[in-house]
């Protein structure tokens, strides 16, 4: 620990940077940006992880560098955008060096592998907070809304989903894990992969999409409300890791369901763009699987594989009604 790190050295050292599509970077009052080009919109969203609510006070800062920036970029692929710039606005209960050259690594590998650059942000002392916005491109018309989504379309989600919260409950002594499994697990916790390559090749073919970082079902029901219809989903179709499926049935539910943290993209789109949804996915690397159907009638239909009807007791995770 170095006390005598003052704000702006610790900003120069660990937070400065030079800029390469970004006019001015660090260290005016302002950052400056290129505008969009004609025909793009600014895509923007904020993201904030708190000490003691997102992560435990002896989180290991280079996840925390990557989860950060990470969860942010997870809000652009759900629009399709593509990553620009961020801003980093950092509360820290002290100057630790050893802390902050850990967080700093672990962002900025994120950063340089989505080509977003660090534009600015504000640093002041108190409780643990990082917050992090981001700014992406996206032609206009194109963006992902939640609003997209129409009758009759499929519902696919990317990857496997579950996996952040089975390595949650094994950490809060909930369940216990085989060893095998929580490494893998808390890797999917600590590290997520923002799916921003699928987003980009989903433009044009998926007809809404959200990211899952409430729960799948949470998650699900805002695409509903703000599309106006409203969703079958086949509870065992979810994709699911070998260390999710070994679990009892119950929990694997609980977990895939109504576990957030997964930063998948849950997405619709016409059964006519099965193809082309299968194509994108193929161009970013990332599988696909198609989890249901959105229908007219309003509400949520759980079933299971033989089309029995489940109980719905997956509520996702809401800051205010849990607190
Ligand atoms: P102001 O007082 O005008 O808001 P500050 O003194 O807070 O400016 O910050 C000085 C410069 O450092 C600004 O360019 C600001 O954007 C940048 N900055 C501050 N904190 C961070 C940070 N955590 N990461 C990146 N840039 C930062
Ligand atoms: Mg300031």
């Amino acid at each position: 620990m170095t006390a005598s790190l003052g704000e702006f050295d610790l900003i120069a050292r660990f937070f400065t940077r030079p800029v390469r599509r970004a006019a001015l970077g660090v260290g005016d009052d302002c950052a400056l940006l290129p505008a969009p080009a004609a025909g793009e919109q600014l895509a923007v969203s904020s993201d904030m992880l708190v000490e003691g609510r997102h992560f435990l006070s002896d989180a290991e800062p280079e996840a925390l560098g990557h989860k950060a920036l990470a969860v942010n970029l997870s809000d652009l692929a759900a629009v399709g955008a593509q990553p620009l710039a961020f801003t980093l606005a950092l509360a820290l209960p002290q100057a630790d060096t050893a802390w902050l050259e850990a967080f700093a690594r672990g962002l900025f590998a994120l950063a340089d592998a989505h080509a977003i650059e660090l534009v600015g942000g504000d640093t002041t002392r108190g409780p643990r907070n990082l917050c992090i916005t981001v700014l992406g491109t996206v032609p206009q018309e194109q963006a992902l809304l939640r609003s997209g989504a129409r009758p009759g379309d499929d519902l696919w989600v990317s990857g496997t989903v579950g996996d952040a919260r089975l390595a949650l409950g094994h950490r809060l002594g909930e369940w216990e894990l085989a060893p095998a499994d929580q490494a893998a697990t808390f890797a999917r916790m600590d590290r997520p992969a923002p799916r921003v390559a699928l987003g980009l090749a989903l433009r044009g073919v998926a007809h809404a999409a959200i990211d899952v970082s409430d729960g799948l079902l949470a998650d699900l029901g805002h695409i509903l409300r703000r599309s106006g219809v409203g969703a079958t989903v086949d509870a065992d179709a979810c994709p699911a890791t070998a260390a999710l499926r070994a679990q009892p049935l119950q929990r694997r539910r609980l977990c895939q369901l109504a576990g957030g943290d997964d930063y998948e993209l849950l997405f619709t789109a016409a059964p006519a763009a099965r193809d082309a949804v299968q194509a994108a996915a193929a161009q970013a690397a990332t599988a696909v699987t198609r989890i249901g159907r959105i229908a007219s009638q309003p509400g949520l239909r759980l079933i299971d594989a033989h089309g029995q009807v489940l109980d719905n007791a997956f509520a996702g995770f809401d800051h205010f009604r849990s607190a």
